[in-house]
């Protein structure tokens, strides 16, 4: 059956790149029943660290990408963490050179280097200098204190590989150099383990970015020779997602502060917008159809239909098919998700009080269809919930706002509301109206702007009239007060 995995390096805050290769990778192994491992690749010890695996994991439960092997589940081809899997490499390094499909090449690479040059070479790497050293030139260098490394032996001629993205792609062994498996203090390189584990987990297929296209030729001619020592039972197929280009047509690199996955869960994205979202960095459902659902994408998901076009991240356009997956949802589940953004934000205490939820009930249907993200019902509700003597006006809004004419709209506002006999969204409309379209001559359009500000704080705030009733007479009438001054 099909066996993918994701092997991230947990180095640094997670990036959405790393999650767009998750989530082809998994719905590539639900499309076909297949396997979805999760193997941690922290070969390189000094940068890998525990807080960015955990926010890994985070993510991966956060957006429901279960996989069925790696961390807490483990599986039968564990450990799932190359820090602990030591043996396995040496065991797969000693073979390897056993059977001569490696050498020890006693180079530092500026010698290399420099015979690179002086041959007048454009071939980067390394030149194969120590591919057949006689006896007395290996004794002469260990006998310098020389410490070797060991390179794999690439074969001459041209790799082939038909991409399940891109196609037919061909590469000229005489311009991939033989490369380097482990440190010459003998610590095993991404090179060896990344290949020794796609084979002892039986990966079938490796999808991943692009970045990695270079490496694939060289793994590719691993692969034969850890068949032939009886490692690898096939060579698996690969796959290579296309670059996701941020500003400037330039790849969105980990200075982009959109490429921060976790930030997505912090502003309120919904998980299923995200990966809808993410899933448009290289694949469609369909040509007129932006929005799915993760199981409309297994249904629908075929690794040939991603195109190996870089993909052009745009921040707006997820914020607009977030959105509109907020509008698939009840505004019961609105609330539900959104609480723990409105009990992070301060808007309503942990644990929620009585009344609070029963305020927050009535408030949610006001806002859940003008909110783009989860953490927006925080700004919206604010005013609500705030308690009086905290309460406070944006700045900026009021500037514009309750200028001298605002003012006026205000004082004029508190008059018609103040005689009012019953609270109910109607009513204030309709004195409101009366006061500010007839009574000033306002037109309708511009005419509660200044209202809304001294009444909500912001200009942007859920519908002005139904607020009013909910915040209630007195308090109503005290922020009108207040903006009087
Ligand atoms: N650890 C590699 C990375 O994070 C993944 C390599 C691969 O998928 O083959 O870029």
């Amino acid at each position: 059956g099909v066996r993918v995995r994701i092997a991230p390096s947990p180095t640094g805050s997670p990036h959405v790149g790393l999650i767009r290769t998750a989530l082809f990778n998994w719905a590539f192994a639900r499309h076909h029943g297949g396997t979805f491992v999760f193997r941690i690749e922290d070969t390189d010890r000094e940068r890998s660290t525990d807080e960015s695996l955990h926010s890994i994991i985070e993510l991966m439960h956060w957006l429901g990408l279960t996989w069925d092997e790696g961390p807490e589940v483990g599986g039968p081809h564990g450990p799932y963490k190359q820090s602990e899997r030591g043996e396995l490499y040496a065991d797969a390094l000693a073979r390897l050179r056993e059977s001569r499909f490696t050498y020890d090449c006693y180079c530092t690479n500026d010698e290399a280097a420099a015979r690179r040059k002086a041959a007048g070479s454009k071939v980067q790497g390394y030149d194969g200098f120590c591919r057949e050293l006689s006896e007395e030139q290996v004794a002469a260098f260990v006998a310098e204190g020389r410490k070797p490394v060991v390179r794999f032996r690439m074969p001459d001629g041209s790799i082939t590989w038909d991409d399940l993205v891109r196609g037919e792609v061909t590469f000229e062994t005489e311009f991939v150099p033989d490369y380097a498996l482990c440190r010459a203090n003998g610590d095993p390189l991404y090179t060896l383990v990344n290949p020794v584990d796609d084979a002892l987990m039986e990966i079938t297929h490796v999808l991943r970015g692009e970045d990695l296209l270079s490496s694939t030729p060289r793994q590719i001619a691993l692969y034969e020779a850890l068949k032939e020592i009886g490692i690898a039972k096939v060579t698996p197929q690969f796959g290579h997602l296309p670059y996701v280009m941020g500003e400037g047509n330039k790849k969105l690199s980990k200075r982009d502060p959109e490429a921060h996955a976790l930030a997505y869960r912090d502003q309120g994205y919904l998980p299923e917008g995200l990966l809808n979202y993410l899933a448009l960095l290289g694949w469609s459902i369909a040509a007129d159809r932006d929005i799915f659902t993760l199981d409309e994408m297994v249904a629908a998901f075929d690794i040939r239909d991603v195109v190996p076009n870089p993909a052009r991240f745009d921040l707006k356009k997820a914020d607009a098919i977030n959105a509109a997956h907020m509008r698939r949802l009840s505004t019961d589940e609105i609330t539900h998700r959104a609480l723990p953004f409105l009990k992070r934000d301060g808007v309503v205490s942990d644990p929620v009080t009585d009344a609070d939820a029963q305020l927050l009930e009535l408030a949610m249907p006001l806002v859940a269809e003008r909110i783009n993200k989860l953490a927006e019902a925080s700004a919206m509700l604010g005013f609500l919930f705030v308690a009086d003597e905290e309460f406070s006006v944006d700045e900026t809004d009021a500037a514009k706002l309750l200028d001298d004419k605002g003012l006026e709209v205000v004082r004029a506002s508190y008059d018609a509301l103040t005689g009012l006999s019953t609270w109910s969204t109607e009513a204030i409309q309709t004195a409101l109206q009366t006061a500010l379209v007839e009574g000033l001559g306002l037109k309708p359009r511009n005419a509660f702007g200044p209202v809304r500000v001294a009444v909500t704080g912001r200009r942007i705030s859920p519908p002005l009239f139904e607020s009013m009733e909910l915040l209630g007479r007195e308090r109503s009438l005290a922020r009108l007060q207040r903006a009087l001054g």
